[in-house]
């Protein structure tokens, strides 16, 4: 038995390609901004989670600069031992007071920060609770924590109940939701989720990646949007959305910190997040919490957005984020939707499943605050134009 057989079979990408409906990988010509140039043409972005249009602000951009003439390209080893820059501490201090947790510590991606708390926190005598459309790195995490991993539906606080109750009284519990989920773009029912851990003597987890510089007046995430702050005993998000770069973060207690950077192995054994995307991470924070007013504008371009799709009767699921699924339902469709918008100069994710079950493909699009309202127009026009063709 040949190891690579798999391999050969795999055809689905040829023949995806050979229908010309292949539709990942796609280059950018320029950097991620609402307008990109993608096969030589401009292109309007709606498919970044770049949420506050951070990545081309000079400013952040300036700080990465400076921070690559400092401390050079790399840290040549993990935060653990000689991989640890002030600027890591800067940041982790900063995101601590941000985020009203005692402690905060840094990780090299979202991905790994998903790993490396959750394979840390619990063990083979823990149970982890999930929502059924967390994250994948929630699920790998799971994997590698050795611990008993249940699920229940998605968003359905009657079947979170029901699967508490069954966990034995003498494990230990975690509840791991995404604050924002990252496909289908809605809310977690965080005060029910933080009600019933009290009452089955959980600890709850948000996965703030889609929630921080997104939710809350202030853009500090789920909790403050349900002014829950004190409830959640874990938050973790990334850099590579609000923040304009690349890495991850947890906040929570003093110890529950020193634990995890202690115990970590995703942490220990990998080398830290390199200079300029920490400084690039630590300004974006910094404009964050000087410009809170991004935040609304995030949500008043998306609710344009909605408002134009809903009244173009283009099939959307209604949200009360900048994610804005469009049902397609079929992947082949999917394909070929998002190949028209793209020849139409409109960039869209394609979603089929494992991302989401069978039979509920859809595009994922999502906005940035720095989105303008003549873009948001000109993309409607083009799902007009390609929804009525497919
Ligand atoms: N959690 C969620 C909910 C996400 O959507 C993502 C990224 N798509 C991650 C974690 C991983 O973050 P990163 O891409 O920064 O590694």
């Amino acid at each position: 038995m040949d190891l690579f057989q798999k391999c050969f079979d795999y055809t689905a990408v040829k023949e995806a390609k050979a229908a010309g409906i292949y539709p990942y990988f796609h280059a950018l010509e320029t950097g991620q901004d609402t307008e990109v140039v993608m096969e030589g043409r401009r292109t309007i972005m709606i498919g970044s989670n770049n949420y506050l249009g951070l990545t081309s602000d000079p400013r952040v951009i300036e700080a990465a600069r400076k921070a690559l003439e400092k401390y050079g390209s790399g840290c040549s080893g993990s935060r653990f031992l000689n991989g640890t820059l002030d600027l890591h501490l800067e940041l982790e201090n900063q995101l601590a007071e941000f985020l009203h947790k005692e402690a905060c510590m840094t990780f090299s991606t979202g991905f790994q920060t998903n790993l490396g708390i959750i394979s840390a926190i619990a063990g083979r005598n823990d149970y982890i609770i999930c929502d059924k459309e967390n994250h994948a790195s929630i699920y790998d995490a799971c994997r590698l924590s050795y611990a008993t991993m249940v699920r229940y539906k998605h968003n359905d606080m009657a079947d979170l109940e029901r699967v508490l109750s069954e966990v034995p009284d003498n494990k230990g519990k975690l509840i791991v939701t995404d604050g924002v989920f990252s496909m289908g773009g809605e809310i977690c029912n965080l005060p029910r989720i933080v009600e019933l851990a009290k009452k089955y003597g959980a600890r709850v987890m948000v996965d703030d990646a889609h929630a921080l510089g997104v939710l809350g007046e202030k853009g500090r995430g789920t909790a403050e949007y349900f002014g829950l702050e004190d409830e959640v005993d874990i938050i973790m998000g990334t850099f590579s959305k609000s923040l304009a770069s690349l890495g991850g973060y947890m906040a929570a207690s003093e110890e529950v910190v020193t634990y995890v950077k202690h115990t970590s192995r995703p942490f220990i054994f990998s080398a830290s997040i390199p200079p300029a995307n920490a400084a690039a991470a630590l300004c974006a924070l910094n404009i964050l919490k000087e410009e809170p007013e991004r935040v609304k504008k995030l949500h008043e371009i998306s609710d344009y957005m909605r408002k134009l799709l809903r009244e173009n009767n283009i099939p959307l699921k209604e949200t009360e984020t900048p994610i804005i699924p469009i049902m397609t339902y079929e992947d082949i469709r999917t394909f070929v939707i998002c190949r028209e918008l793209l020849k139409e100069g409109v960039y869209v994710n394609p979603v089929i499943s494992p991302a989401v079950p069978q039979g509920q493909s859809m595009i994922r699009t999502s906005y940035t605050a720095t989105h303008t309202k003549e873009q948001m127009e000109e993309a409607a026009e083009k799902f007009v134009k390609v929804f009525s063709n497919f």
